[in-house]
């Protein structure tokens, strides 16, 4: 039988029922799907190849699924603010600005940069924030790129100057929503697809999330927004409805198997139990939590939420939040978090966080039967980890170097729908020279429009 590639005498991290990792095994693959996996002698045997790969040299896992990245606003103002801002100033004197002065051709170019960091360490699907100006321009350059994500145009109906939600607004911001997945509809396996994506916080009325949900449900998509990264939507929700955020979104019908929940460090038990019972979706921004100082080591209930089964995922955020979207990075991290904080090393083993950062992913995303693991018939989004390096050796634990050894660094390939998009180390649908040069060019213009100041404790001289 004729097939497109065939990857040989290699390791692979399946993620199937049984979490087989099969060693001496072979990947065949055909256009943009999983043909077969198994032993490398039987496929060798049955399949004929128009390339073929030796993999030695690889672990092969499937592509990892980022579920919190802002891939506009921030990838051309990386690491602009100093340590020690507190939330609202970094949002209101910082993010906002920055995010207001892109123009549409920034936003491109800050959309690749995020999708090239992303597939350079090893993701092959992301769920975008909801902070999108430039829809159209952004599913472009992604679509050249070759990533697979969810997208989502700034959507919200707050008055910040009276703290309400005006009705017009709320009309607004649901008319955009059915106009984006509209345009950009996920039913037939498209790699780039919107969803009806909230800022949320306090900045969404629970009609506009109610429209959201419903949005979601008819067109089988998800429906998300941040929630209760530190105490201000707790008390916010408190003042104005006498209800938690989570017990206040619960009592509008708006939590299901569908709905995500971006940082959801400030809980209580009632709302722990509110999102177990909805099976609902948590993406976990450890990066961001530690540089904010949200405390989701010490208030989080990242580990009961997991004992409970809420579906917790990996984000990485933006790029003045954690900085960086290394989800092996990320990924470590949730791993370890909880163990030290409460003394604990049974707390989010290497298993659990890798597959929080896969197939807890692709549930969260919508896509289990098409991402999240290896296997025949699912999409062909996987990664070729290179295993000659000193971090890789010696080789005894897969999962274990995975997690607490490796790092994004160690990419060597990805393939996303059945193409090889990143190839020994390098981007092969774009010049990555030339978008970083482009990077640094745009970002030094962007930050003189916005008025922001590069800042440094040290003295640059
Ligand atoms: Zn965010």
């Amino acid at each position: 039988m004729l097939i497109d590639l065939l990857i040989t005498d290699t390791t692979i991290v399946t993620m199937d029922a049984e979490r087989r990792i099969i060693t001496h095994a072979a990947l065949a693959v055909t256009g943009s799907t999983i043909t077969a996996i198994g032993k490398s002698a039987d496929l060798v045997a049955t399949y004929q190849a128009r390339t073929t790969i030796d993999g030695r040299r690889f672990v092969i896992t499937p592509g990892l699924i980022n579920t919190h990245v802002h891939t506009t606003g921030e990838p051309l103002t990386r690491g602009l603010t100093l340590d020690g801002l507190d939330f609202q100033t970094l949002i209101y004197n910082w993010l906002v600005p920055a995010h207001m002065a892109h123009t549409e051709a920034d936003e491109r170019l800050a959309t690749q940069c995020a999708a090239l960091e992303m597939l350079r360490s090893g993701t092959t699907t992301f769920l975008e924030a909801g902070t999108i100006r430039f829809l159209d321009t952004v599913a472009d350059g992604l679509t050249e790129i070759g990533i697979r994500a969810r997208i989502g145009q700034w959507a919200w109906d707050f008055d910040p100057a009276t703290q309400t939600h005006p009705s017009a607004a709320t009309d607004e911001a649901i008319a955009l929503l059915e106009s984006e997945v509209a345009r950009y509809p996920a039913a037939n396996g498209e790699r780039i697809a919107a969803w009806p994506i909230l800022i949320g916080h306090m900045t969404c009325s629970g009609r506009l999330w109610q429209a959201a949900k419903s949005i979601a449900d008819s067109h089988s998509l998800g429906v998300a927004g941040h929630m209760s990264p530190v105490a201000l939507d707790p008390d916010w929700f408190l003042a104005r409805h006498g209800q938690r955020p989570i017990e206040y979104l619960a009592e509008a019908g708006v939590l299901g198997p569908n709905t995500m929940f971006t940082h959801a460090v400030h809980l209580n038990d009632s709302e722990v139990a509110l999102l177990a019972q909805a099976r609902a979706n948590v993406s976990h921004c450890a990066t961001t939590a530690m540089r904010g100082g949200y405390g989701a080591s010490t208030i989080g209930r990242f580990p009961e939420m997991l004992a409970q089964g809420v579906n917790i995922t990996v984000g990485t955020d933006g790029n003045n939040d954690s900085n960086f979207h290394d989800m092996m990075r990320a990924t470590h991290l949730v791993a370890g978090l909880h163990k030290d904080a409460r003394q604990d090393t049974s707390l989010f083993t290497a298993e659990q966080a890798f597959t929080c950062a896969t197939l807890n992913g692709a549930r969260a995303l919508q896509m289990e039967h098409q991402i999240g693991s290896l296997e025949p018939g699912k999409k062909a989004d996987f990664v070729a980890h290179d295993t000659n390096r000193s971090e890789w050796r010696p080789l005894f634990n897969v999962i274990n170097q995975l997690v607490w050894s490796a790092d994004g660094r160690g990419v060597h390939s990805v393939w996303v729908d059945g193409k090889r998009v990143v190839e020994n180390y390098r981007c092969t649908t774009i010049d990555e020279d030339r978008l970083l040069a482009d990077a640094q060019t745009a970002g030094e213009a962007l930050v003189a429009r916005s008025g922001l100041k590069i800042q440094s404790v040290w003295p640059v001289v």
